[in-house]
């Protein structure tokens, strides 16, 4: 199947999803979670911090690791492909949905309204607690989190940590829009992390998987096309450009 073809569907599909993972950031140049394992942090591996045990022992500890991974990923851009996915949003309102497992924030970044991002915003915190009514978090002092005065909920980092639920409102959204779709461009992920696989093996749409390599989702997919997503997405969605 070539790209040409790829972009006939686009053109005919009223409802589109595309579902990203990490390789839909690789040109962005976004630092992994091993990246971050440096200096003060190498003696500690992403599963004794990105928990919520950890947190609640050592939320300042946590914190500051956060922190810094904020600072690294608020150093990169959204590529070719992000800023593709998005103009063809803002020519098309509603017909194209983005279901990423990235918490790069990137997505957001480029201007793609309502991403389902189904591990969470790096850039976002939450309540650590279920908030009460006391609950309004103060400015903190340096490298600890913000808390309530009253209380002492603390405001976390808004991403799954590991052993945790994926988010139910957005996961319910995820698997609608995919059984909805007519199309669903599953781009940059190997397929094997849940619930990718799912979604694309859900859909009655056409699926096509846009990857420099072989994924575990190939034998689900209508079309397999070789390559990135910062090279290709602007070839299949961008309807100005000459194939
Ligand atoms: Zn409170």
């Amino acid at each position: 199947m070539t790209p040409q073809a790829v972009r006939e569907w686009v053109r005919e599909a009223r409802r589109i999803v595309v579902l990203t993972g990490a390789g839909m950031s690789a040109e962005s140049g976004v630092p992994t979670f091993r990246d971050a394992q440096s200096g003060l942090w190498a003696n500690f591996r992403p599963e004794e911090l990105a928990t919520e045990q950890a947190f609640r022992a050592h939320p300042s500890m946590v914190w500051e690791w956060y922190a810094l991974r904020r600072e690294m990923i608020a150093k990169v851009a959204p590529n070719a492909g992000h800023l593709a996915i998005a103009a063809f949003q803002q020519r098309h309102p509603g017909r194209l949905a983005v279901v990423t497992q990235n918490v790069d924030g990137l997505h957001q970044r480029a201007g793609s309204p309502g991403v389902l991002a189904l591990h969470g915003n790096i850039a976002d915190d939450r309540w650590l607690d279920a908030p009460r009514a006391c609950c309004d978090a103060q400015a903190p002092e340096a490298g600890t989190p913000p808390r309530c005065a009253t209380c002492g909920n603390l405001r976390r980092p808004a991403v799954v940590w590991f052993g945790e639920m994926l988010p139910a409102a957005e996961l319910e959204a995820a698997g609608e829009a995919a059984a909805r779709c007519e199309l669903m461009l599953v781009v940059g992920t190997s397929g094997l992390v849940y619930p990718a696989a799912g979604l694309a093996r859900s859909t009655r749409g056409r699926v096509v998987i846009v990857n420099p390599g072989a994924t575990d989702l190939d034998d689900a997919a209508d079309a397999l096309l070789a390559g990135t997503a910062a090279a290709l997405l602007p070839l299949l969605l961008d309807e100005e450009r000459n194939p």
